[in-house]
């Protein structure tokens, strides 16, 4: 038999019984779960009670006890014995309980950590748990992934992923889903992707060709197994004192004893009393009851929306100086609503026309005389919704009402377009994309390709002209499109659009947008810049020739309410003397009108991304205990962020979401993940899971 590997990817789907479109069906992915089992790997069994119990019963103290009790029998002291017994029994009893819930509890918290992943089946997608994927189904891998199960890839875009698990490489390598020949080693299957591995770029989907222990990485689990529950600091410090005691008890009970025989008290009476004294001298449950402590605590803090990840979290928790929050999402809502348009020579102001237009769409409400005889408006807002993975979706039963699928930055550019008459679906259709370099938030822009109508025909009269001027360029077949951040997007264009021509991007020009920048971020908005640019070919994915000589279109402001309750929060913390710090991948005018609004201290200076990768270390220690707001950083300098912190000799909990806060939430001494938009590399890098993504019930779960 050939490996996966070695098939078209037809071959599989034929062999696995399943199809590119529909997926399995229901019936039989439940026929392949009961024959074949839950793609789970083998646990170490959890500690079964029987065992929790002899733990108890052969605890140094306990034999010590039973000794006694055997000798008082031997002595004729059988009152004697009955009430050592009964006392060892009720020490057992109080021991097993307290492990027991601990273990339970532990257990939940477990069950609640497991990833989903997106799932084709009936021909529609949903998210499964992962423990629930079977061979043959078709998922979706998507940047910050863990995969699930082993895979054979069907399609891919910019694709990679990190296989050090199996390969001990720590290089993401490439993914395609072409079939490759000969006989390879895993490292080289690149049209295939294994259990436990993460997906650091791009995107692909996939079908499962095995699960649970099956995998590759179940081949080889035995080895992963042994990872040990480990001791928090609290038990190990309890541990040492228990040990302590041990030794200061024994001695005291000898010299005890000696004396006592010395002042001519029996044998008998001296050894029981010296035994019960050591008893009662050694704490011997308490790093139990600790256990319990910490167990309980943490399902505590679940009913308030954090879910423990790792125990000495909680206790880590109390402890906490400086907490460094992600501004979108955590202190604000990430309900992102467009607001304003703004093309050179024309503003468009939409807070009059649509309010709360972020989450859902009423497609009744739509105005696209708005964008009647405005060209330059009409492309900015193709660009922005064509530039775009995210989706609208019917509301279940409505004709009318319609939501956003994907990120609400993003969504709220889809909407808008709607809102206005460019309808997402249709322009897909009128410009298939072709090629794409996705959102970085290094970055902090993404670029697609699309093909171009060949005729304007069947162009909604939206787009008509928008399709002229493109013709008036040279006609090409090809256009890009480039989002982000205006400050980069500045500076990859050579070009303006000035009344549906292109004009030399002049320093006159560069000013005229950064001011009209700052003049959006002042108040709070999001800005992302548009820009474009005809090609004669359509480029490979991630080919970085596409972000250069852009011609820039316009901008688009859009506005993400705080969340009311943080205000609060943000006073409870410094009220507690904890120290709240915001840290954004946004403008610092942004920033500082969000810090404002929350109540956080704007007095020190803004730190940003480009100080911060230009300063020294010493610099930035020199500046770290007075900045409470930092802004346009990167993923990777949140590292350095909670590195400066912890050198001020503060406790610090960081909050991250994407791949690249892995490392700086491993370095915070509280990591902690956006439990909705968190992706499981950050889930699993973290200590503790925010439920409902909110900043205020990391204040809750401190004060618990
Ligand atoms: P935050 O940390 O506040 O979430 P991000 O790093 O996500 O900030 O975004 C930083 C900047 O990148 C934003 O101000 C915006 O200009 C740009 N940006 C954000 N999302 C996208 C996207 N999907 N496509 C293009 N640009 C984006
Ligand atoms: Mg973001």
């Amino acid at each position: 038999m050939s490996d996966w590997y070695q098939l078209q990817a037809q071959e599989v789907l034929d062999k696995l019984g399943s199809d590119r479109l529909l997926g399995l069906s229901q019936s039989e992915v439940s026929r392949r779960q009961e024959k074949y089992g839950f793609n789970k790997l083998r646990e170490k069994p959890s500690k079964n009670p029987a065992l929790i119990l002899w733990e108890q019963l052969i605890a140094p103290l306990v034999l010590l006890l039973l000794a006694a009790a055997l000798i008082s029998v031997f002595l004729g002291d059988y009152k004697e014995a009955v009430v050592i017994l009964i006392v060892v029994i009720l020490n057992a009893l109080l021991g097993f309980i307290q492990e027991y819930r601990a273990e339970k509890a532990m257990a939940a918290l477990k069950k609640l950590a497991v990833p989903t992943v997106r799932v084709k089946r009936e021909g529609n997608w949903q998210e499964v748990s992962a423990p629930e994927l079977v061979v043959g189904d078709i998922v979706i891998l998507e940047v910050g992934n863990l995969v699930s199960a082993d895979v054979r890839l069907l399609e891919t875009a910019n694709l990679r992923i990190q296989e050090s698990i199996l390969t001990g490489e720590a290089e993401p390598v490439n993914k395609y889903p072409y079939r490759l020949g000969g006989d390879l080693a895993l490292s080289d299957h690149r049209n295939m992707a294994y259990m436990g591995t993460q997906v650091t770029y791009g995107r692909g989907q996939a079908v499962v060709t095995a699960t649970g222990m099956n995998t590759e990485l179940g081949k080889i689990a035995t080895l992963l197994q042994r990872v040990s529950s480990q001791l928090t600091p609290l038990q190990r410090h309890l541990q040492k004192l228990g040990r302590d005691l041990l030794v200061a008890a024994v001695g005291l009970v000898i010299i005890i004893f000696v004396l006592g025989l010395w002042q001519g008290q029996g044998i008998k009476l001296m050894f029981l009393t010296g035994v019960s004294m050591a008893v009662a001298a050694v704490p011997e449950s308490l790093p139990a009851v600790v256990t319990i402590a910490l167990a309980l605590g943490s399902q505590r803090m679940l009913k308030r929306g954090a879910l423990i990840r790792k125990l000495p979290a909680v206790e880590t928790l109390g402890s906490v100086t400086v907490i460094c929050s992600d501004k979108t999402g955590t202190l604000t809502e990430n309900r992102m609503t467009v607001n304003v348009m703004d093309v050179i020579g024309r503003r468009l102001n939409l807070t009059s026309y649509f309010t709360n237009t972020s989450s859902w769409l009423d497609s009744r409400l739509q105005q696209p005389s708005l964008l009647q005889d405005q060209p330059q408006l009409s492309l900015l807002l193709a660009g922005s919704a064509l530039c775009n993975d995210a989706t609208l979706e019917a509301d279940s039963g409505q004709s009318y009402y319609f939501h956003v699928v994907g990120d609400p930055t993003e969504g709220a550019l889809v909407m808008a377009a709607e809102n206005l008459g460019l309808r997402k679906v249709e322009l897909e259709k009128s410009f298939p994309r072709v090629a794409e370099i996705p959102f970085e938030a290094e970055r902090k822009c993404m670029t697609t390709v699309h093909q171009m109508p060949s005729s304007p025909n069947d162009l909604s009269p939206l787009l008509k002209i928008a399709w002229q001027w493109h013709h008036n360029l040279g006609a090409m077949p090809y256009i890009a499109f480039t989002k982000g951040a205006v400050d980069g997007i500045l500076g990859i264009c050579s070009e303006v659009w000035v009344n549906s021509q292109p004009e030399p991007l002049t320093e006159v020009w560069k000013d005229w947008i950064r001011d009209t920048n700052n003049e959006l971020a002042a108040k709070g908005t999001r800005v992302l810049g548009i820009a474009f640019k005809p090609h004669l070919s359509s480029h490979k994915d991630g080919d970085k020739n596409l972000e250069k000589d852009l011609i820039f279109i316009g901008l688009v402001g859009m506005s993400d309410p705080i969340r009311p309750e943080v205000k609060e929060a943000v006073q409870t913390c410094i009220n507690a003397g904890i120290r709240p710090v915001m840290i954004t991948g946004d403008h610092p005018l942004t920033a500082r009108h969000i810090a404002q609004e929350l109540g956080l201290s704007v007095e020190g200076h803004i730190l940003t991304g480009q100080e911060l990768s230009h300063l020294s270390t010493q610099e930035i220690a020199a500046r770290t205990a007075s900045t409470s707001v930092y802004a346009r950083v990167t993923p990777e300098q949140k590292l350095q962020i909670v590195q400066a912190w912890q050198n001020c000799g503060e406790i610090v909990a960081m909050t991250g979401d994407g791949v690249n806060d892995a490392p700086a939430l491993k370095k915070a001494d509280i990591g902690i993940a956006m439990g909705i938009t968190g992706t499981d590399v950050a889930k699993e890098a973290s200590d503790m899971a925010l439920l409902d993504d909110n900043f205020a019930t990391i204040v809750t779960a401190v004060k618990e």
